[in-house]
Formats: structure tokens, C-alpha cells, sequence
């Protein structure tokens, strides 16, 4: 089954050929410039398509209004963001004006929904091209055809006809970071919850080879990058050789100090043996991203999610309970098509149960083409007072548990400093500012570098504290 999604060696190495076809046509000095909407996959996504533009010799613009070549990667996920994305695409109509030789082109998420496809080509006649989320290698050929005077072109797999997508291997990477690193484990997503568009608009989970995705792994962390993030829809499906705690351990297994994460997983398959990986392993970062969505059980039916009230929060406890002090991080959906008041106290009540470090709460955006969208609305108003109720309730709790760290000495990834003041992360993904020793040199703590810092004060979302001596 494997073999059947990948992009062939063949194609890939067509694509090679004509970016550098274009690279000696366009000479030096052009850029491109890449606007990233959306989560973690996205910007994963981002960097791959950068690494096409740097082989086919356009550098990397620091800003918008001066590159060669702009594409928008776009997120459907919810209204906002497709708001945003039709908003800035609008100003690209000037910088055509003003560079006839600018390119333009749109891809993501809302380039695989037709509505949305149908709006672009028709009220942005000055987007040269669109592709959808599993097309992205094709950049070459879709920038050839644009210097060959072709326009507006589509380039979609046409789901869910063509619902499997597909994998390429190989492609150039430019990363935004020297030692923060995502790495996609897999793509797609068959699980439909009937509020989400993702398997509409990314196509059915495939997963990239154990092999492939462990030299990947091992390549970063002798080029050394310390923060590795696994991505995927769910990663606990992943099907490669391996299953997904295999695959972390074996990832975990290599020379160096780095922290491995991963994103996300969807609670019916989180598994204990995934747990069990993580306690044996220091080098997995002790944060664990586990959607609720909700805490009521005929809304969690209704949202498709194929666990229980119950069984999500005996996860959660195991989690708890196996790898020490671990921050435990959701998401919930506030003001789902006909919660009632009752049902929203239940995912009250859960969240003040289980104890998050840290909730990305949202007030319900109906997606076009999902079940969820076609169900019974929760009145606008009463869907933003559960949110702030939550978001109440979650800064307290957040703050609460925030107070396990005051006076620990955790191990920090600087980010670098000005002023004396430094911030970084900690493995459990809390963001830390921190002063260095008396005499201490910046460098000891420049970005990229561990350090160990004694935590002196605590606050709802962030840490304080001082480095000190490992
Ligand atoms: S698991 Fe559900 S919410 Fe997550 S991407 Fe798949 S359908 Fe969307």
C-alpha cells in the first residue's frame, strides 16, 4: 500500500531539472517571499516550498512588497483565517501594478475547496497560479509555465475523487529556524469529525516511511537541531514500518541532547504503550497535546470523536500519572451546533477536573461542507460567553498549575536575549524569561544552546527565573 502514494524519484528529478532551468533564466537577485496561515503543518509545508524557490534561485525576501515571486499557503480551518488570507490577497493587486514581473500564486487549504477557488480566480485575476496541499512539489513547473506567459492556473488533486493524495520525498528544505525543526510524519486525515475540513481538504492519511522520516531525525540532530516536532493530523495512526511509539523511540534513540514533541493526537488512539515510550524516554519533551473538544458525551457523538467523556479523561490521568510533572495541553470547541448550557458545564467541569497547563480555546466557526455546518447554530452571543467563562476558568487553573515550578531547575532552550533578559522554552513547552549569572557572558546562553535555569517566579502562561550552573 505504501508504494502507491509516493511521488516517483522520476517526477521529482523533472522538477529538479526545470528549477534549475529557471534558475539560469531569472539570473540572480530575485526573491520570494512566503506567507504562512495555519498550524504547525502549513509551516512545515512552507519551508519545503522555500527550498524550491531557493533551488529554482530566488532568495529569501524579508518582506512582502519587495519579492519576485509571493505565494500565500492558507488555512480553511476556520472563517477568521479565511477572512484574513482573501483581505491580504487583495494587496497584491498593487504590488502587480507596480512589478509586472511578479508572480503570485495561492495554495494550502483553501485552494482545495472549490467555493473558494471559484472566488479567487474570479475576484483575483492577478494570482497567476493555485495548488492544492498535495502539489507543492509541482512549484517548478507551475513557475515555468507562468515566465511561459500562461495564467491563472489550477493545480489540485481533485478530492475527494483522488481522495489518497500523495507523498514526495526528497524535496530541498529551507528551515526557518537553526534548531527548532518540524518534521511530517504523515499527511492526510480519515477521520471526519463532522466540524473539521481537514480530510476534505488534505485527502486520506498516508504515512511517510519509518526509514525516511529516522534519517530525517538523525540528519537534524547532527546538524544540530535540539527541538524536533513529529507532525501530523494524528499521529498515532501513522502506519509506516513501524507503529507510532516505535517509530518515537527509535527516534529518541540517537547521540546528542534533543528534545523530541509531536502533534497531535487524537485521544481514541493515544495509547498507553505511547505513554509508556515517553516515561522511558528524556529526550521525549514531557508535553502532551490531547484534543477534548468537549466534555459531554452526546456532543462528543455528535462531533464524531469516537471516545468518551470517560475515556478521555482515564487517558488523561494515565498520562498524569506515568510521566512525571508532564503539562497536558487541549483543545475545545465552544458553542457546538445545539450544546446546551448543561452540556457546556460538563466541559467545564472536565477541564477544572483534569488540569490543563495550557487550552487553545475556540468559539465554533461553521466550515461549508461539513455535517456540523448543516446542524442547528448556538446563538453567536451565548457561544463567546462559554468562551470567556473557559478562558476564566483556564487562566486560573493554568496559574495553579504553574506553581509546581517555582524554585525547580528546569532545562531551558534559549531563544537569546537582549538587555540581559532571555527567553526560551522548557520541555514542557512553557515559555521562560531569564537573567544569566553574575559575569556570565550572553553567549552562554545564546538561541539554540540548553541551559538549566532556577525557576523564581510563576505567572499564568510564562516562567522566571536565572540560569544556573548545570
Ligand atoms: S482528527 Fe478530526 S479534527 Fe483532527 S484533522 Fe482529523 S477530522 Fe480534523
Amino acid at each position: 500500500m505504501l508504494k502507491d502514494v509516493f511521488v516517483t524519484e522520476e517526477e521529482i528529478a523533472a522538477q529538479f531539472a526545470i528549477a534549475a532551468q529557471i534558475k539560469a533564466t531569472i539570473g540572480s537577485g530575485k526573491t520570494a517571499f512566503i506567507s504562512t496561515f495555519g498550524c504547525q503543518q502549513n509551516e512545515a509545508d512552507s519551508e519545503r516550498l522555500m527550498g524550491l524557490c531557493a533551488l529554482m534561485g530566488y532568495g529569501k525576501a524579508t518582506e512582502l512588497e519587495s519579492a519576485d515571486l509571493i505565494i500565500f499557503n492558507t488555512c480553511a480551518i476556520r472563517e477568521h483565517a479565511e477572512l484574513k488570507v482573501l483581505s491580504k490577497a487583495g494587496a497584491l493587486r498593487k504590488l502587480k501594478e507596480q512589478n509586472r514581473g511578479l508572480i503570485t500564486a495561492v495554495c494550502g487549504c483553501m485552494a482545495e475547496q472549490s467555493h473558494r477557488r471559484d472566488k479567487f480566480l474570479n475576484s483575483y485575476p492577478y494570482i497567476d497560479f493555485i495548488f492544492g496541499t498535495d502539489r507543492l512539489h509541482l512549484l517548478p513547473q507551475m513557475v515555468a509555465n507562468v515566465l511561459a506567459g500562461k495564467k491563472q492556473q489550477v493545480y489540485v488533486s481533485g478530492l475527494p475523487h483522488d481522495k489518497f493524495g500523495v507523498i514526495a520525498e526528497g524535496l530541498p528544505v529551507v528551515r526557518e529556524s537553526g534548531y527548532k525543526a518540524w518534521v511530517s510524519i504523515m499527511y492526510g486525515c480519515n477521520n471526519f469529525c463532522t466540524y473539521c475540513v481537514v480530510p476534505h481538504v488534505r485527502g486520506r492519511e498516508r504515512s511517510r516511511r519509518s526509514a525516511d522520516v529516522l534519517a530525517e531525525i538523525e540528519a537534524l540532530v547532527k546538524a544540530g537541531y535540539k527541538d524536533i516536532t513529529l507532525l501530523g493530523q494524528n499521529v498515532n495512526s501513522y502506519k509506516g514500518e513501524y507503529s507510532f511509539p516505535e517509530l518515537l523511540a527509535r527516534a529518541a534513540d540517537f547521540d546528542g541532547e534533543y528534545w523530541l514533541r509531536f502533534m497531535t493526537s487524537h485521544p481514541k488512539d493515544a495509547s498507553r504503550e505511547l505513554v509508556d515510550v515517553m516515561a522511558a524516554n528524556p529526550r521525549i519533551a514531557p508535553h502532551f497535546h490531547l484534543p477534548m473538544q468537549s466534555g459531554d458525551n452526546r456532543i462528543l457523538r455528535l462531533m464524531n470523536r469516537r471516545y468518551t467523556r470517560e475515556q478521555y479523561m482515564e487517558k488523561a490521568a494515565y498520562i498524569k500519572e506515568k510521566v512525571e510533572g508532564i503539562a497536558l495541553s487541549s483543545d475545545i470547541i465552544c458553542g457546538y451546533p445545539t450544546e446546551t448550557e448543561e452540556e457546556f458545564d460538563r466541559t467545564v467541569d472536565a477541564v477544572d477536573k483534569v488540569g490543563f497547563d495550557m487550552l487553545f480555546t475556540f468559539v465554533y466557526s461553521p466550515r461549508p461542507g461539513t455535517p456540523a455546518a448543516e446542524m442547528e447554530q448556538v446563538d453567536h452571543k451565548v457561544k463567546t460567553d462559554r468562551f470567556a467563562r473557559l478562558s476564566a476558568l483556564e487562566n486560573k487553573r493554568a496559574e495553579e498549575l504553574n506553581a509546581r515550578f517555582l524554585g525547580k531547575k528546569l532545562r531551558v532552550l534559549s531563544d537569546g536575549g537582549v538587555g540581559g533578559i532571555f527567553k526560551g522554552r522548557t520541555g514542557h513547552n512553557k515559555i521562560i524569561s531569564f537573567t544569566l549569572p553574575d559575569g556570565a557572558e550572553d553567549s552562554v546562553a545564546e538561541a539554540g544552546k540548553f541551559v538549566t535555569v532556577e525557576v523564581t517566579n510563576t505567572a499564568a502562561y510564562t516562567l522566571d527565573g536565572v540560569m544556573v550552573k548545570d
